[in-house]
């Protein structure tokens, strides 16, 4: 993978442009991918957004998203637009396989390959460019440096602005994460004097939600989590018989593992959902605990240091199971409380 630096010469020529990103895309994995569209287009390239799934209901207020390509519902037109791209901008992700069905046809197709992200331990060989820094608060802000940097920063319209901030200040936890660094400030001030109405960006986002959600939630917290106090970690295991009587769909567990973590002394938040076709896991910590490489190690996930994911095909009892095991194992690293 050679430095981004050196692609930008090749971004004034008019070309075939695919932007994909990881499966089940959130607001910064849409965001980075469309605001990066919005400044493609105004430079005259031809360019499609393909999601490898559906996504969350809330992103579909986002600029351009409405001409999003679904992998799954439109395999036969998104594999021609993959084949016969000169480019394909990957986004938000670290390996392939996190583009699930897209991953074989992205490998073969043989347009230059171009890695924008921030997660940990990504795979250099399948780019041709890239720029992977674990440091950055979001892809959303690592598209607005390469946008900067390549000197287009004048494109940076309102439609690009509200998806480029809707990504970072997802990320970044409303700008509360250690992750938010002065340049994500920095950033977010030259959307501001470019014309972005940050507040209408977090209403789109967060005030969208169905009333069967908001009790969902209610339930969960009520009667499906469990803290374990001598570990500092919460549980959260959610039955599917629970997303089927709430009408739970795609992004509406989102930011739930969040909330066991403002429970004084919680260093370690897990969700454990059961999807019917797989036990989804997602991990969220405090201070000095791994959870990437507590996902990698005992649920074939990865991430970041203190968030990351992971998933299961074991049955969900046993995944709970699982996890309080590994959560015993983990002990000394838990129970040593350092914030
Ligand atoms: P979330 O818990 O919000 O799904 O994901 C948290 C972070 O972990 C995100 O940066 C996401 O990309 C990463 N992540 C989530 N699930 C997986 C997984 O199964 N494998 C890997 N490698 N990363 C994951
Ligand atoms: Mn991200």
């Amino acid at each position: 993978m050679q430095p981004i630096e050196l692609f930008y010469p090749q971004l004034k020529h008019p070309k075939k442009v695919v932007i994909t990103t990881h499966q089940k895309p959130d607001a910064d994995a849409m965001g980075s991918s469309l605001g990066l569209m919005h400044v493609l287009a105004q430079l005259g390239h031809t360019v499609s957004v393909i999601s490898p799934t559906n996504w969350a209901g809330f992103l579909n207020w986002m600029p351009g998203c409405k001409h999003v390509i679904d992998y799954e519902s439109k395999i036969v037109e998104a594999n021609k637009l993959i084949e016969s791209a000169d480019w394909i901008f990957c986004l938000d992700f670290n390996v392939l396989l996190r583009t699930r069905k897209m991953e074989e046809p992205i490998r073969n197709a043989g347009g230059i390959k171009i890695l924008i992200d921030h997660h940990q331990e990504p795979q250099i060989t399948a780019f041709t460019y890239g720029i992977s820094d674990t440091k950055k608060s979001s892809t959303a802000e690592m598209v607005f440096d390469f946008i900067q940097n390549s000197g287009n920063g004048a494109l940076i319209n309102n439609d690009c602005a509200q998806c480029l901030y809707a990504g970072v200040m997802t990320d970044t936890g409303s700008f509360r994460f250690p992750s938010t660094t002065a340049s994500v400030h920095r950033m977010v001030a030259s959307l501001l004097e470019n014309g972005l109405e940050h507040s209408k960006v977090h209403e789109n986002l967060y005030d969208n939600f169905s009333e069967s959600r908001f009790r969902f939630i209610g339930h969960v917290l009520l009667n499906r989590l469990e803290v374990y106090y001598e570990y500092n970690t919460a549980v959260i295991a959610v039955p599917q018989t629970d997303l089927i009587k709430y009408e739970i769909k795609t992004g509406d567990t989102e930011g739930l593992v969040n909330y066991p973590l403002s429970i004084s002394g919680i260093k370690l938040a897990v969700i454990i959902i059961d999807r019917g076709e797989e036990r989804k896991l997602s991990f969220r910590s405090k201070g000095d605990f791994d959870v990437n490489t507590f996902a990698r190690k005992y649920f074939n996930g990865g991430g970041h240091f203190n968030a990351a994911g992971g998933s299961s095909k074991d049955p969900f009892d046993e995944v709970v199971k699982n996890f309080v095991i590994a959560m015993k194992e983990n002990k000394d690293k838990l129970s040593s409380y350092q914030f």
